[in-house]
């Protein structure tokens, strides 16, 4: 692991706002752009690597509702529970809230005229969506998440 990486992970916790003004090249999962292409599939590539937002309505994972964890495609890292899974409507597999706060990280985006928060995993700095605040009630925030950038593990029964 890098000097870069330890301190990355040393600081996880207290960077929330960091995360805004440093935009995020250290993670302890890196690979090279050529390396990424080979262990992605050209869709897993264009969203984690390129921000890219799939087709609403195009992912299995939205009409996934067994009991489980949703990891991210590009290192595996656990970024979501089917615990604060719901159904927006929006067409995205929405969350109101991480697996954990240290699973994944925000950055301003204002691609496309618009100032979002952008939600990437702290594992790799793979890109999975946005968080919108209209979310429900527990936490009030939507994690709306592109299925194509994670894959599912059913809890052992
Ligand atoms: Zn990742």
């Amino acid at each position: 692991m890098t000097g870069g990486a330890m301190a990355l992970l040393a600081g996880l916790g207290s960077s929330r706002l960091a995360a805004f003004s440093a935009p995020a090249e250290a993670f302890p999962v890196a690979h090279t752009e050529a390396e990424w292409r080979k262990r992605l599939t050209p869709d897993q590539y264009a969203v984690l690597r390129n921000s890219a937002t799939e087709r609403p309505f195009s992912s299995p994972l939205l009409d996934e509702h067994r009991p489980g964890i949703f990891a991210c495609a590009g290192c595996s890292l656990g970024v979501f529970s089917s615990e604060t899974k719901f159904e927006s409507g929006t067409g995205w597999p929405s969350f109101w809230a991480p697996l954990r706060d240290e699973s994944v990280g925000t950055t301003r985006d204002i691609s496309l005229g618009m100032v979002r928060t952008e939600v990437h995993c702290q594992g790799c700095g793979g890109h999975l969506g946005h968080i919108f605040d209209d979310g429900p009630e527990v936490t009030g925030l939507r994690y709306c998440i592109n299925g194509v950038a994670m894959t599912f593990k059913p809890q052992a029964a």
